[in-house]
């Protein structure tokens, strides 16, 4: 066995993580209660910068294992940051499947609702634990969030791009100490949009999406390393 196998057997004893047809790898570093996430494959930037940061850093990593942003859906394709819930994967396969029929859409549906929560038991950090998700962007800024953020701190307002996204006060007050933007969205809008973020502010779960410009890979490793080094 390789040394990545043994690593997954060891967690999971059986198949390796994957929600519909695509895998996510594991890294794992010691025993520590912190968890990452990388779930959009054409972040190039951000897997660099996670697989890097797993060598000297403890916590398990979990990374999709795809090139595209989207992963299939039957014969469609789904946002998978939209797979957390099933009302959020709804709307994700009507708006990029307008031609799928509902039995289609409900296969799909009974098929994640499985892999959710298994995934969900290896993604989701004890009790008190910390969540970061890694992203990059191509367009998209903090000026985005900021209607639907609670609270929003504006540090570096010429890096609109590069901001860190919080779902717990205590982790926004000490983010907000920092060089650095940050919202936070404890609530979030009524509507849930099936992301990672509203489900962990709905399950009070510490969650920190850290987001850059693709291609900015000095600065999201600034960052990621100012936010492990700085959160407890
Ligand atoms: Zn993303």
């Amino acid at each position: 066995m390789t040394r990545r196998s043994l690593l997954m057997a060891g967690i999971f004893g059986r198949a390796p993580l994957a929600c519909l047809d695509t895998k996510f790898s594991m890294l794992r570093n010691g025993n520590a209660s912190r968890r990452y996430l990388h779930i959009h494959g054409d972040e190039d930037t951000a897997r660099d910068v996670l697989r890097a940061h797993m060598k000297t850093h403890a916590g398990l990593a979990i990374l999709i294992e795809n090139s595209e942003r989207m992963i299939p859906a039957g014969a469609g394709k789904l946002d998978p940051n939209r797979m957390w819930s099933r009302e959020g994967a709804e709307k994700s396969l009507r708006a990029l499947n307008p031609a799928m029929s509902e039995e289609e859409r409900n296969a799909i549906h009974r098929r994640l609702d499985r892999d959710r929560a298994r995934f969900l038991k290896a993604l989701l950090p004890p009790k008190g634990g910390l969540l970061i998700a890694i992203h990059n962007n191509r367009g998209y800024s903090i000026q985005d969030e900021l209607a639907i953020s609670d609270e929003k701190a504006l540090n570096a307002p010429a890096a609109t791009h590069e901001f860190f996204l919080a779902t717990h006060p205590p982790d926004f007050r000490l983010i907000a100490s920092s060089p650095y933007n940050a919202v936070l969205q404890k609530n979030g809008p009524r509507d849930d949009d099936g992301s990672l973020s509203r489900l962990a502010a709905r399950l009070g779960v510490r969650y920190v999406n850290l987001e850059c410009g693709i291609g900015k890979a000095a600065v999201q490793r600034e960052m990621l390393d100012w936010l492990v080094l700085n959160l407890p």
